[in-house]
Order: structure tokens, then C-alpha cells, then sequence
């Protein structure tokens, strides 16, 4: 071993593992080591992480749900277990919380719905915690946390020093922020301040919210019920990471000109479509990838979903880098056939 190596194991002997198995720690279910795993539970203990292992390759890892392992990650992974919620202010109308970035994303959205606090509910049941969050303004049901957020705190991992991110800073756009372009594995983030509505305004118009609100006889909603309706709705939609392993959409839907898409009309006369802009549409990818003939496809251990065409599967004890090679040759078909080239949403670990 490394003289490095083994000083750091009896120095932080509690907080660095070695050699450990990631497979509890991620939703696709990969039986993946890390050479370190160190979970923290405050800054300062952060810090003191970060300052022993400064030549060692980092992953920050939150609840492992929107991440695929190609391989053994040779490095420490830091696990972020930064808890509390703190009412920071109030008024008639708003409530403001500073959330630990450890904190679990969908038990922190049950809390303010209790509490009467409206603007998460449409993102209940999003595995995660609440410090990813903004890394891909997490989104569903027509809501974005960019429509609640207010800052974050973030260490930066070359100098150590905590700074303080606003709205625009963090560049939000579609599953995008900034943490996942120019800054990306520059910064931990250590906490996230939401602000929310003691009057809420409910959205319930996207997707199929409203049907399930019909079927339960609801006309007057609380957010109680638009959460019920949305957790009611994923369930019957989305498969459990914890029967089948996955990690969600496995694509971003892609956004492409009018002229594009007036293009495809004519070969496609069904291609659905949302507005984006006046210039511009969104297609499903989920359409893409069924209409090409890949839902349900099986491929020993793995494959695409059967009822979901945008999320990739392992069914039992699959490797990354087979799911990476599976959705290369989906790209590359969705492109010879329509032109789109697809994005992928979750974050490929190598
Ligand atoms: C069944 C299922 C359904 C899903 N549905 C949705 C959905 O409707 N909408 C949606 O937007 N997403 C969805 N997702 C994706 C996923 O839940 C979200 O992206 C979530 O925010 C990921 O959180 P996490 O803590 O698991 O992040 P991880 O998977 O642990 O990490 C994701 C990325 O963020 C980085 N990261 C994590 N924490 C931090 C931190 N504190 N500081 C800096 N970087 C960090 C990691 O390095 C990695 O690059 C779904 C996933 C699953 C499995």
C-alpha cells in the first residue's frame, strides 16, 4: 500500500472505508468498489476530508440515483449526510428553509406538506437528496426547483472556502445548472434554500394530475392531494429502484428548431411534441425510443424498461459499462431515423 494511503486510513480511520461496495449507495443496483468511501455530516468535517485526500479522484455522492458506474471508481467517494432544516424566515405569505444537502429529498417535501407549505408537491417521490437538487433542477408534473429556489452554499473543493450560489448563478435551464457545465465537480454542494408559499398556487394541469384528481372525486385540491396524485401517479408509472434498478429517465427529452420538426411531420405524421419557444419544440424521447422498436428489449441481465422507454434497467447484477454500450446503440438509431441526437440525463461515472 501507498505510505499515503495507509496514513489516511489511520488518521480518518471513522470517516474513510476502504475499498467498499457501492451497490447500497446506487439506484441502478451495480456491484461497483470505490477505493474510498467517506460519508460526512457537516462542513467542517468536509473540510477536513477534503484537505487529506487532495490528490485522490473525487465523486460527491448523494442518494446514488441519478448516476451509472462504467467501473471500479479509483477514488474516495464522499458521501454528503449533511442533515437539518432550518425556518430561516417568515411572513404572511412565504416561508424560507435552508435544507443540509444530505437531507432525503422526498421526506423533506412529506415535511413542508404537513406543514402547509406549498411548491414541492409536484416533485414528490423524486429519489435523492435534497444537495442534488439544483445540479439538475430536478424537475416533473410542470414544476422545476428553480421555481423555489433561493441559494445554496457550496465548497469549493480547490480552495476549501464556502460560497454562496443565487438564482442566477446557477444558470438553471432543462436538467442543466451550472454544477453540471463550467463548474462541474468544482464544488460540494452543503445546503439549499427553498422559498415557499403559506398560499399556494396549485399546478395541476400537466400530465395526468387532474385525471387522478377526478377519479378521487377531489375538485377543490390542497397540496396534500396534488402530492397524493403525483406519488399515486409515478407508482403506477415508474418502476421501484428497489425491485429493478435504475436511475429514471435514462435521456433528456431533446429540444429541436420548428423547422426540424415541420420536417419530421411529413415522414412522421404522430410525432408528438410541447412548446418550448416560438422557435423551438420538445419530443419526447420516450416516443423516439418506443417508436424505434426498443421498449422492453432484453438483453440478458439488462435492458429497456416494458412499460417506460426512457429508463434503462438492470435486472440482476448487470454491469455499467454493458447499460453505457446499450444506450450508445439507441443514440445512434434515434439519429439515423429522425436526425435527433439524444442527451443523456444521468451522470456516466468512470
Ligand atoms: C425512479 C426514479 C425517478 C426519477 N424521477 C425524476 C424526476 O421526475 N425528475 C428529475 O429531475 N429526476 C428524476 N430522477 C433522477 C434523480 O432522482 C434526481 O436527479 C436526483 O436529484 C438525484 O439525487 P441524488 O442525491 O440521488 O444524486 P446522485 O445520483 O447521488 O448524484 C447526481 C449527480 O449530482 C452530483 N451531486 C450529488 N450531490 C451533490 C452535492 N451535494 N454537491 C455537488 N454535487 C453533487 C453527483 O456527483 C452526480 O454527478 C429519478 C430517478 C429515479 C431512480
Amino acid at each position: 500500500m501507498h505510505p499515503k494511503s495507509s496514513y489516511i486510513r489511520i488518521k480518518f480511520d471513522k470517516m474513510l472505508q476502504e475499498n467498499v461496495n457501492l451497490k447500497p449507495f446506487n439506484t441502478f443496483g451495480l456491484s461497483v468498489r470505490t477505493k474510498y468511501y467517506a460519508p460526512f455530516t457537516s462542513v467542517k468535517d468536509l473540510k477536513s476530508l477534503l484537505s487529506e485526500v487532495k490528490n485522490e479522484k473525487l465523486l460527491i455522492l448523494g442518494g446514488g440515483s441519478n448516476v451509472l458506474f462504467q467501473n471500479n471508481f479509483h477514488g474516495v467517494t464522499l458521501r454528503n449526510e449533511i442533515k437539518g432544516i432550518e425556518l430561516i424566515e417568515e411572513n404572511d405569505r412565504n416561508i424560507v428553509l435552508k435544507v443540509g444537502a444530505g437531507e432525503v429529498w422526498h421526506e423533506l417535501v412529506l415535511h413542508t406538506i404537513k406543514k402547509g407549505w406549498g411548491g414541492l408537491e409536484n416533485l414528490s417521490l423524486i429519489p435523492g437528496s435534497v444537495g442534488a437538487s439544483p445540479m439538475q433542477n430536478i424537475g416533473a408534473y410542470g414544476v422545476e426547483i428553480k421555481d423555489v429556489f433561493e441559494s445554496l452554499e457550496a465548497l469549493e473543493i480547490k480552495t476549501g472556502k464556502l460560497h454562496t450560489f443565487f438564482h442566477k448563478d446557477c444558470q438553471f435551464g432543462y436538467r442543466e445548472s451550472v454544477f453540471k457545465k463550467d463548474l462541474k465537480n468544482q464544488f460540494v454542494i452543503t445546503s439549499v434554500t427553498y422559498k415557499l408559499s403559506k398560499k399556494p398556487q396549485l399546478n395541476t394541469s400537466y400530465g395526468a394530475i387532474e385525471e387522478e384528481l377526478k377519479s378521487r372525486n377531489i375538485t377543490q385540491p390542497t397540496i396534500k392531494d396534488v402530492s397524493d396524485a403525483v406519488i399515486a401517479i409515478r407508482q403506477s408509472k415508474l418502476p421501484d429502484p428497489k425491485e429493478i434498478g435504475n436511475a429514471g429517465s435514462f435521456f433528456k427529452n431533446p429540444v429541436i428548431s420548428l423547422i426540424q420538426y415541420q420536417e419530421l411531420q411529413k415522414k412522421h405524421e404522430n410525432i408528438p411534441s410541447y412548446p418550448v419557444d416560438k422557435l423551438h419544440v420538445k419530443v419526447p424521447a420516450g416516443w423516439l425510443i418506443d417508436q424505434s422498436g426498443w421498449k422492453g428489449k432484453t438483453f440478458g441481465n439488462f435492458g429497456v424498461h416494458k412499460k417506460q422507454a426512457l429508463v434503462l434497467v438492470n435486472y440482476d447484477d448487470a454491469k455499467g459499462k454493458d447499460i453505457v454500450q446499450l444506450s450508445e446503440q439507441i443514440i445512434e438509431d434515434i439519429k439515423k431515423r429522425y436526425g435527433i441526437t439524444l442527451e443523456r440525463e444521468v451522470n456516466i461515472i468512470s
